[in-house]
């Protein structure tokens, strides 16, 4: 069950929902019983990558080399419904999907589509995308990752920070200075040259891998340039792709957290009667149910700007930012709702919670979505 409260399923077609039901069941069964454990003991459960694969889950929007080539509303649907699961998993689809995939597919020469997008679409190879640094995150133009052309051959150094899937890739896509300004590279994680060590002991996306890629005199052949990137402008059209399956994941967060708040409600009682009779609860509730609503109708319009190529990326700011500061509060107000029990694994909202936290900040903070919308409607840039 997950809260629809203005059946904004009436717009989906029978392939979108029979989609959703697909990956809703997948985390039922394969996730749910067992994310608190994973979570606890930061574990992520690498097992699942051949099943995600096995369901078409992977590039799920990209057509050919065995990509299910769906549409934005049903690729956001999957979203929503692996992120009701946890975030953690969300973010492994994305990056594989967004990240990695979608740039090779977008930039990538033919001989490099042929030779990765079949093995990341089938799980088979793992990929991360390197763009922060320890020194630049929301300013990625600040870089200091440099790719020096020498002969036949490109050598990089440099450290990416906070990178999803690092320790695990086989591939990364990595962002770097060159003469003519960023470009983006394949380097195999197995060269001589990279090292990749996990960032541990975090409090959010436990059971998600993030790490340190670390370039120390990398020498990779020039064939490993991704040929159609231009500048940062390519990198942000990455991140453009995975704030878009964001903003429909982070429904997915909320809607566990509401159903969850209202369970409990229903069923404790405190000064003899259940807590959901209260007009506080209620209140509560009805915010929440408020919050989900506008979000979904966001999502939903948004994915079809995205459908009929009128999609712009101040609208995906508002809708990432928008729909994971609503995620958010309402993990927060459910884990309150939960009282003491709120504060265990036993329950998924703090969980969620904590995710949602590291979900606010990555791919875009919210205060720098803010500063896309300001720019968009002010027409004056604020960022410096
Ligand atoms: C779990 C996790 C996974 C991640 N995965 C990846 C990944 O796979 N690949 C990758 O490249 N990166 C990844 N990131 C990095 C993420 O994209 C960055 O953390 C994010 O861009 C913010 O950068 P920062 O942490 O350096 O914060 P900073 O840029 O230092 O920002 C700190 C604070 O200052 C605010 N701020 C910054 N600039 C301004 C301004 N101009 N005006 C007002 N306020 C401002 C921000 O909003 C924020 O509140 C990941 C991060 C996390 C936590």
């Amino acid at each position: 069950m997950s809260l629809d409260f203005y059946n904004v399923a009436e717009f989906f077609t029978d392939e979108e929902k029979m989609i959703q039901k697909t990956v809703r069941d997948f985390i039922q069964k394969e996730v749910i019983p067992n994310i608190a454990t994973w979570y606890e003991k930061a574990e992520f459960p690498r097992h699942l990558i051949s099943k995600m694969a096995d369901l078409g889950l992977l590039g799920a929007n990209l057509e050919g080399y065995g990509c299910a080539g769906l549409g934005p509303t049903a690729y956001g649907l999957i979203l929503q419904e692996l992120e009701a699961g946890d975030s953690g998993l969300r973010s492994f689809v994305s990056v594989q999907g967004a990240l990695v995939m979608y740039p090779i597919y977008a930039f990538g020469s033919d001989a490099q589509k042929e030779k990765w997008l079949p093995g990341l679409q089938q799980g088979k190879k793992i990929g991360c995308f390197g763009l922060t640094e320890p020194t630049s995150g929301s300013n990625p133009g600040g870089m200091k990752t440099t790719a020096k052309k020498e002969g036949d051959h490109y050598i990089l150094n440099g450290s990416k920070y906070w990178i999803t899937n690092a320790t695990i890739a086989d591939v990364c896509v990595i962002w770097a200075k060159t003469e003519e300004g960023v470009r983006g590279f394949l380097v195999e994680t197995n060269r001589p040259g990279v090292k990749t060590e996990d960032i541990k002991q975090k409090f959010a996306l436990r059971a998600s891998c993030t790490g340190e890629v670390i370039l120390s005199d990398c020498k990779i052949p020039k064939e490993n340039i991704l040929p159609k990137t231009e500048g940062l402008k390519s990198a942000l059209m990455c991140l453009n792709q995975a704030r878009y399956g964001i903003s429909w994941g982070a429904i997915g967060a909320a809607q566990s957290c509401y159903q969850q708040a209202l369970e409990y409600t229903k069923d404790r009682e405190q000064f003899g009667k259940p807590l959901a009779s209260k007009q506080l609860i209620q209140d509560k509730l009805s915010w929440m149910v408020q919050e989900i609503t506008k979000a979904q109708l966001l999502a939903w319009r948004l994915a079809k700007l995205k459908e009929t190529g009128q999609m712009k990326h101040y609208q995906i700011s508002l809708a990432k930012k928008n729909n994971v500061w609503m995620a958010l509060e309402i993990a927060r107000m459910s884990r309150d709702m939960l009282g003491a029990n709120g504060t265990t694994y036993d329950y998924h909202v703090g969980r969620h919670m904590c995710n949602l936290e590291a979900v606010k900040t990555y791919e875009g903070t919210h205060d720098i979505h803010s500063l896309v919308v300001g720019e968009a409607v002010t027409g004056i840039s604020a960022y410096r």
